[in-house]
């Protein structure tokens, strides 16, 4: 199929990496995940990586069980570097090249994140996935992943998912729920539609940053979103 993006950023939860463990890393789900991409990759696709670190450790958890919630994000942090890690050797187990580039420096394992850096690999068709969030406590992974696509000119923000899209209410409680072909940003903060995080919404809506929500529990769509087929609820303008 014709690629219809140049360049793009994908935002995988820590979560998707678990897939049905209730902790940590599923080495066969990673390895589906890498093959998908690197394929993408193969055909001439930039893509740019967000990992969250949800399966390992989350700060509002470590906060709601009485740690300093600005330690409980740095541990989040270091989480989403681990997931990095992993999905960084399992593609390149498949002959793709990749930089890690964290937010927080740990030169002996990864590039520290270096804005025109990342974008001379995206050109020389290297995978650039990005830990340790924002560096920053309080925010999200999510939000990173509209800050990276802002920052690297991404023309998309791909959002994977365990659903196959935005409902206008739980699919799994409301058996008429209706799925979002297209939504505006607006809609999506006013409905306040637990997509992303607000301050995320806002970034991709404040750069015009269309964020695609697609269904990564569905073999072979990781590649076919890339790629441009149309899949999910489609957030933009
Ligand atoms: N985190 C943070 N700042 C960031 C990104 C992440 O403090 O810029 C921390 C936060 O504690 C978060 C954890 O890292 O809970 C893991 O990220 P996230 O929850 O976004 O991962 P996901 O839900 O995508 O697996």
């Amino acid at each position: 199929m014709a690629k219809k993006y140049e360049r793009v950023l994908l935002k995988l939860s820590g979560e998707a990496l678990m897939g049905e463990l209730s902790y940590g890393i599923d080495p066969a789900i990673v390895d589906s995940i890498s093959d998908e991409i690197a394929k993408t990759v193969k055909e001439g696709l930039q893509v740019a990586i967000v990992v969250g670190g949800g399966n390992i450790f989350r700060g509002i958890k470590g906060a709601a069980s009485g740690m300093e919630r600005a330690t409980a994000d740095y541990i989040g942090m270091i989480a989403t570097v681990m997931n990095a890690m992993t999905l960084q050797d399992a593609l390149e187990r498949k002959g793709i090249a990749t930089r890690v580039q964290t937010a927080i420096e740990m030169q002996e394992l990864a590039e520290p994140y270096i804005r025109r850096r990342a974008i001379r690999h995206l050109e020389k068709e290297r995978v650039v996935i990005f830990g340790a969030g924002s560096g920053n406590p309080f925010f999200t992974t999510d939000t990173t992943a509209a800050l990276r696509a802002a920052e690297i000119n991404a023309e998309v923000v791909f959002k994977a998912t365990k659903v196959d899209g935005i409902y206008d209410s739980d699919p799994k409680v409301n058996p008429n729920a209706r799925r979002y072909q297209t939504l505006t940003y607006g809609h999506v903060l006013e409905k306040d539609l637990r997509v992303m995080d607000g301050t995320a919404i806002a970034l991709c809506k404040d750069n015009s940053i269309p964020i695609i929500v697609f269904d990564i529990s569905v073999p072979g769509n990781i590649y076919r979103a890339l790629v441009g087929e149309s899949l999910g609820t489609l957030v933009g303008g």
